[in-house]
């Protein structure tokens, strides 16, 4: 099958409906397809895995076969499979500061499928009718559309899913009051959306809200969905319980949902359900490895994260080995209803383990 066939026949999957074995026939192959396209087009990538005896995994017939990219020599190469010519877009990760930030080039059919895709699964959550979008964040992080930070194509990715757009920080990420109560005001009793990251939400939103109480700024019927991480409030020692139960507080919002994603694999993100776990869409999948020998760990034993996605065409990001420690709860079988693998995710790798992980490339 050609990738303009496989694209198309993607977009036709069910989003959360195929228990394992279903969903292992059709997943496969095209992970596959990814990496025989990638070793063929991608210089470096065709060395490591030839030089990490990993060819092998060209043919998989599971997903502990596919070879663990990890996730900083985004960092550290450029790792492309398209010509210059054909970048539309350069994705760029955070970083810390003084870190390089990981490049991620992006041609039109990846582009593409990163926004389709991610607009199946956000109207799984939010059905299929724009609804208006309280964005947490200024103006300003939009504003370079050049070169994308995973801040500035997270809000220009969801807000394609809202309508009447209002930011609710002013540039200088206080509080914009005037444009926040006149949009509670407008749709306190619609239901609508609160979108941002998550630390930026607790530090710059919530707490302003929490110290001032207003009255007026209720939002009852909407849904309020946040990602980025933890890492800031657990410096704060805020837990996830808390972090609902004040924003249900101060907002009047009782719906929250997080999300998990990276940025080397936009579009196919993993949404938090009513149960509290992420799970994996039909284009999207998960492993557990023990950070030190790689091996597979048991579902319900914590590792480090590998996560499989079907997207990336023009760049080797199909199955990278993350930096974040991990769960898999279960499979098929998450009370929400929801067939896939369930998961959680409980932090970052510490540094000297990271070199671990990245020293670890051959497989046994
Ligand atoms: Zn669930």
């Amino acid at each position: 099958m050609s990738f303009d066939e496989i694209n198309k026949a993607l977009l036709e999957w069910p989003l959360y409906e195929w228990s394992h074995e279903k969903k292992q026939a059709h997943f496969i192959p095209v992970l596959n397809k990814l990496t025989q396209n990638h070793v063929e087009r991608c210089v470096e990538y065709r060395r490591l895995l030839t030089v990490t005896a990993n060819l092998s995994c060209l043919e998989a017939h599971a997903l502990d076969e596919v070879f663990p990219l990890p996730v900083r020599l985004f960092k550290l190469q450029r790792l492309k499979s398209v010509a210059d010519s054909n970048v539309v877009k350069t994705m760029m990760s955070s970083g810390t500061s003084g870190s390089t930030p990981a490049k991620i080039y992006l041609d039109k059919t990846t582009s593409h499928l990163q926004t389709k895709i991610l607009a199946k699964i956000m109207s799984s959550l939010l059905g299929k009718a724009r609804l208006p979008m309280l964005i947490v964040d200024c103006p300003a992080t939009v504003k370079n559309r050049h070169q994308f930070s995973a801040r500035t194509a997270g809000i220009l990715g969801f807000s394609m899913y809202g309508r009447d757009l209002t930011y609710a920080l002013n540039d200088d990420m206080s509080v914009n009051w005037e444009a926040l109560n006149s949009f509670c005001d407008k749709y306190h009793d619609e239901p609508c959306i609160v979108f941002g990251f998550t630390y930026i939400v607790w530090l710059h939103f919530i707490q302003a809200l929490q110290a001032v109480k207003p009255l007026s700024c209720q939002l009852p019927k909407a849904i309020l969905l946040h990602g980025g991480g933890w890492k800031k409030l657990q410096q704060q020692a805020v837990s996830k319980a808390e972090f609902k139960a004040v924003i249900a507080d101060v907002l009047g919002t009782p719906h929250v949902h997080n999300y998990y994603g990276m940025v080397e694999q936009t579009g196919s993100i993993f949404l938090e359900c009513d149960e509290g776990h992420f799970h994996c869409s039909v284009w999207s999948d998960v492993l557990v490895r023990d950070p030190v020998t790689l091996k597979v760990c048991p579902n319900g034993e914590t590792g480090v994260l590998q996560l499989f996605s079907l997207i990336p065409q023009s760049y080797p990001g199909h199955a990278i080995l993350t930096e974040d420690i991990g769960k898999i709860i279960g499979e098929d079988t998450c009370p929400c209803g929801r067939k896939g693998k369930y998961f959680s995710v409980d932090g970052r790798l510490k540094k000297a383990e990271i070199r671990g992980c990245s020293d670890t490339f051959r497989r046994e």
